[in-house]
C-alpha cells in the first residue's frame, strides 16, 4: 500500500516511471521505521531513498551531509520539484538561519540539510531543538566518512553515534557510494544500527568507458583528446594547485574553455568557476580533488586524470562524476609507476602506522589498476567485492588484443643499446638513442656507435612498452632511486649471443569484439531539435538563476528529441517530468517540439518508447542486432556525418570512426567515405614501407598530425577486404 503511494510520488513529483536498483526496498524499510544502509554507485539515485519517505512521513527529515557546497543545489532542485526543503550551514547569515528555524518550528519543512559539525555544535543544543519538533527520519549521506578504513575518514562523523541514543525510535538511513566490507561493518557499528538492513546495489557504471594511457607527453595528448570533445563538458583532475592553475591557463591559450578549481583560490572565485561549469557556460574544469565532492552536474561527458588518484575509491568516485544522466561517457587516466612512487609520501598518516599501511596498500592497488591488462571494470567491481560474470566490452582492455610475437631482434637491439652505452642511462635516453634522435641530449660519442638509430622504425610508445616487457621478463633490470638506469641481467647474455628467443607483446585494437553492454540510451535523436530545446532550457535556467540540469537533465531533453511528444499526456511519458515541472515548463517545451515537427513534417514517436525492462530483454535476445557499431552504421547510412553521430551519441569522433571502419571489410562503408581521396595513397605507402603488420601507431607516427588513427585504420581495413 505504502509503496503504491511512493510510486505515485515518484511519478508526480519527480517524473520517473519506475524505481531503480534498491530504491523500492530502501523506501519500504524506512517507511516501516526500520534502519538501513544503502550502497549505491554515484548517480544511482540515493537521494530518492530518503526524499520520498520524507514526503510521506509526518514530520521533518534531517539529512546530514559533509558537502556544504552541494546543499544549495540539492535544495534548489527539490524546490523545483515542489518539495519544501532548506539547509543550515556556515555560509548563511544569522537572519537566513533564523528563517529556517522558524520554518522548522512551524512544521513548514519536509527536508533539512545540515553538516555534521553544525548538528553537533554547542553541545547538544541543536539536538535538543530537534527533540522539540517532530523528526521522522535521519538520513546520513556519505556514510563511509565514519570509517577509518575508508579513504575519507572524518572524525566529526563519529559523533553521529549519538543520534540513535537520543532518537531511538526515529529510523535512520545511511547512504554511501563507496564501501568495502570493513567500511560497511564500521557504518553499522558506529551508527549504533545493529539491526539495519543492508541494500547493496551493483557498483557497475556501464555507461562509463574506462581507458588508461601511459603518462608521456600528456599535455599534447590531452589537447588531442579535448579537440575531439569540443562541445562536451568534462573535468580534468591533477594533483597540485599549481598544476591545476597552469594547466587551465595553457588550455585557454590553446583555445579551450577551461577554468581552474582548487582550495588555494578564494571562495568567491571558486564558487564562480563552479557555477559557470554547472551552468554549461564553461566546458572544462581543471581541478584538484577539492572539486566535485558535491558536483551534481549530470552531463559531465568525460573525466581525465592527469595524475594518479591515491586509491581506487577516489578514482571510482571521481570518474563517477561522468555520465550521471546515463548517457555514454568516458574516463581517461594517464598512468605511470613514477606517480605511484610520488604518492607514497602522501600516504603517510602521522603517528599512525596502521592507517599508513592501509593507505599504502590502497595506493599499490591503484598502481595495479593502471598497469592492468585485463578488463578494467571487472577489477573495479572486484575491488568493491562484486563479481562481474564476463568481461565488459566497454573498456580499453576489452577492446585491445595483446598478442605475443617473436621479438628476439627487438630485444637484441634494446640489450645492445644498454650494453654499448655502458649501462648508465635511463629508458628515455636509450629510446632516443635507438631511434637515432638528433637531440643534443644524446652524447656525440654515442652517435657514432653502430647501434645508434637501429630502432628508428619503432615508435617511442612501442619502445617504452617493449622495454617494460623486457624488464618484467628479467632480460633487463631497472635500478632504484630517483634516476633509475637500465642495466643488463644474467639472462641478457644468451639473448645478445643469439641463443635465446624472446617473445614480446604487441597491442592491437580488437576487430571482432562485440559490445556486450553498451546502454540502450543510444537513441538516434534529432540533434537540432535537441539544441533548440537546450536553448529553451537555458532561458528558464537564466531567469531562475539555477543550473540548466535543475530544469531538465540532458537525458530528458534527449528523450523529447527522440519521441517528439505532441500533447501534455505524451509529454508526461518522458522520463524526468513530474507535475510541477510539467506545469512550469511543459507548455514551452511542447511548443518548441510541435513547431519543429510542423516545419519538418514529423509526427509523434511516443509509441516507440518501450519501458526499460522490455528494452533490455530485447537487446539480449537480439545478440547481433542493436550493437553499438551497428547503431553508428545505421546513423551513418541515414546521412549523418561522423561529427554529427559523435555528438548525438556522446562519443568521440575517433570512436565513431573505429565503429565505421569495421564495416569496410563487409563493404557497407566504403574507404572513400572515411578518408579523403588524396590521403589514401600516402597512407598505403607508409603501411607498405614500415611493414609493421596491423600496428597503427608506427604508421601514425610516421605520417604525423595530418592523418588520424581512424584514417589509417580505415586504409588497413581496406587491405583486409
Ligand atoms: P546519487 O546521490 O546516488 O549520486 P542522485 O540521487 O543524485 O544520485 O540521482 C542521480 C540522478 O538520477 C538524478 O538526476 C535523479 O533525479 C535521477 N534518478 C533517481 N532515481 C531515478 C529513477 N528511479 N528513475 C530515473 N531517474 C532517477
Ligand atoms: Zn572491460
Amino acid at each position: 500500500m505504502n509503496i503504491v503511494r511512493a510510486k505515485e510520488i515518484l511519478k508526480q513529483q519527480f517524473g520517473y516511471d519506475s524505481f531503480r536498483m534498491n530504491q523500492k526496498q530502501a523506501i519500504e524499510t524506512v517507511l516501516e521505521k526500520k534502519d538501513c544502509v544503502v550502497l549505491m554507485p554515484t548517480g544511482g539515485g540515493k537521494s530518492l531513498c530518503y526524499q520520498i519517505p520524507a514526503l510521506m512521513l509526518d514530520g521533518l527529515t534531517v539529512v546530514i551531509s559533509p558537502l556544504i557546497a552541494l546543499m544549495k543545489d540539492q535544495v534548489e532542485a527539490l524546490r523545483n520539484n515542489g518539495v519544501e526543503a532548506a539547509f543550515l550551514n556556515s555560509t548563511q547569515t544569522a537572519a537566513e538561519q533564523t528563517e529556517v528555524f522558524r520554518a522548522i518550528r512551524n512544521a513548514k519543512l519536509k527536508l533539512l540539510y545540515i553538516a555534521p559539525e553544525r548538528l553537533l555544535q554547542t553541545g547538544d543544543q541543536f539536538i535538543d531543538f530537534l527533540k522539540s519538533v517532530k523528526v521522522s527520519l535521519f538520513a546520513i549521506d556519505e556514510a563511509h566518512c565514519i570509517s577509518s578504513w575508508g579513504h575519507d575518514f572524518r572524525p566529526e562523523y563519529m559523533q553521529l553515534a549519538k543520534l540513535k541514543i537520543h532518537f531511538p525510535d526515529v529510523p535512520l538511513i545511511a547512504l554511501t557510494a563507496t564501501a568495502d566490507k570493513l567500511v560497511r561493518k564500521d557504518i553499522i557499528e558506529r551508527l549504533n544500527i545493529k539491526n539495519a538492513a543492508l541494500f547493496a546495489s551493483s557498483f557497475n557504471r556501464p555507461n562509463i568507458f574506462y581507458t588508461v594511457e601511459p603518462k608521456r607527453n600528456s599535455f599534447a595528448r590531452l589537447l588531442e583528446y579535448l579537440e575531439n570533445r569540443r562541445d562536451e563538458s568534462g573535468i580534468v583532475y591533477c594533483l597540485s594547485r599549481s598544476s591545476a592553475e597552469s594547466l587551465a591557463k595553457d588550455l585557454r591559450d590553446e583555445g579551450f574553455d577551461a577554468l581552474p578549481y582548487h582550495a588555494g583560490l578564494d571562495k568567491e572565485t571558486r564558487d564562480k568557476h563552479q557555477e559557470l561549469f554547472l551552468k554549461d557556460e564553461v566546458k572544462i574544469i581543471v581541478a584538484t580533488i577539492a572539486f566535485g565532492m558535491g558536483i551534481d552536474k549530470s552531463n559531465v561527458r568525460f573525466v581525465v586524470h592527469l595524475d594518479l588518484p591515491k586509491n581506487i575509491e577516489s578514482y571510482y568516485q571521481e570518474t563517477g562524476r561522468a555520465g550521471r544522466d546515463g548517457l555514454q561517457s568516458e574516463a581517461l587516466l594517464f598512468f605511470s609507476w613514477g606517480d605511484v612512487n610520488k604518492l607514497k609520501g602522501f600516504a603517510e598518516v602521522e603517528n599512525n602506522q596502521t592507517q599508513t599501511e592501509i593507505m599504502l596498500k590502497k595506493l599499490k592497488l591503484m598502481g595495479e589498476f593502471g598497469d592492468l591488462k585485463t578488463c578494467r571494470r571487472r577489477f573495479l567491481l572486484n575491488y568493491f567485492s562484486e563479481e562481474l560474470p564476463e568481461d565488459c566490452g566497454n573498456c580499453d582492455n576489452c577492446n585491445t588484443e595483446f598478442e605475443r610475437f617473436d621479438g628476439t631482434i627487438i630485444a637484441q637491439k634494446a640489450l645492445s643499446a644498454v650494453y654499448r652505452t655502458g649501462q648508465r642511462f635511463g629508458m628515455s635516453y636509450l629510446i632516443g638513442f635507438l631511434r637515432g634522435s638528433q637531440a643534443k641530449t644524446i652524447r656525440d660519442e654515442h652517435k657514432n656507435l653502430k647501434t645508434y638509430g637501429v630502432g628508428a622504425d619503432i615508435s617511442k610508445n612501442n619502445w617504452f612498452d617493449y622495454f617494460k616487457d623486457l624488464i618484467s621478463q628479467g632480460f633487463l633490470a631497472q635500478t632504484e632511486g630517483q634516476y633509475p638506469t637500465i642495466v643488463l641481467t644474467e639472462k641478457s647474455e644468451a639473448v645478445l649471443r643469439g641463443n635465446e628467443r624472446v617473445d614480446l607483446i604487441k597491442v592491437t585494437i580488437k576487430e571482432d569484439k562485440k559490445a556486450s553492454l553498451v546502454s540502450a540510451i543510444s537513441h538516434p535523436y534529432l540533434k537540432d531539435l535537441f539544441n533548440d530545446l537546450k536553448q529553451v532550457r537555458t532561458a528558464f535556467a537564466k531567469s531562475e538563476n539555477v543550473p540548466p540540469y535543475v530544469v531538465f537533465s540532458d537525458a530528458t531533453l534527449v528523450e523529447m528529441a527522440t519521441y517528439l511528444p505532441q500533447t501534455e499526456v505524451e509529454m508526461r511519458k518522458i522520463s524526468g517530468i513530474g507535475d510541477l515541472k510539467m506545469e512550469k515548463y511543459g507548455a514551452d517545451f511542447l511548443r518548441e517540439i510541435k513547431n519543429y515537427c510542423r516545419v519538418n513534417k514529423l509526427e509523434s514517436r511516443i509509441n516507440l518508447k518501450i519501458p526499460k525492462r522490455e528494452r533490455k530483454s530485447r537487446t539480449k535476445r537480439d545478440e547481433h542486432g542493436n550493437n553499438t557499431y551497428e547503431i553508428s552504421l545505421d546513423m551513418f547510412k541515414s546521412g549523418l556525418s561522423i561529427a554529427g553521430i559523435a555528438e548525438m551519441r556522446g562519443m568521440a569522433q575517433s570512436t565513431i570512426e573505429t565503429h565505421l571502419v569495421r564495416f569496410i571489410p563487409t563493404g557497407e562503408v566504403s574507404l572513400e567515405d572515411l578518408v579523403l581521396y588524396s590521403k589514401i595513397e600516402p597512407i598505403k605507402n607508409a603501411i607498405f614501407r614500415l611493414n609493421t603488420g596491423t600496428a597503427v601507431a608506427p604508421v601514425k607516427e610516421f605520417l604525423g598530425d595530418d592523418y588520424s588513427y581512424g584514417e589509417i585504420r580505415a586504409v588497413m581495413a581496406e587491405f583486409l577486404r
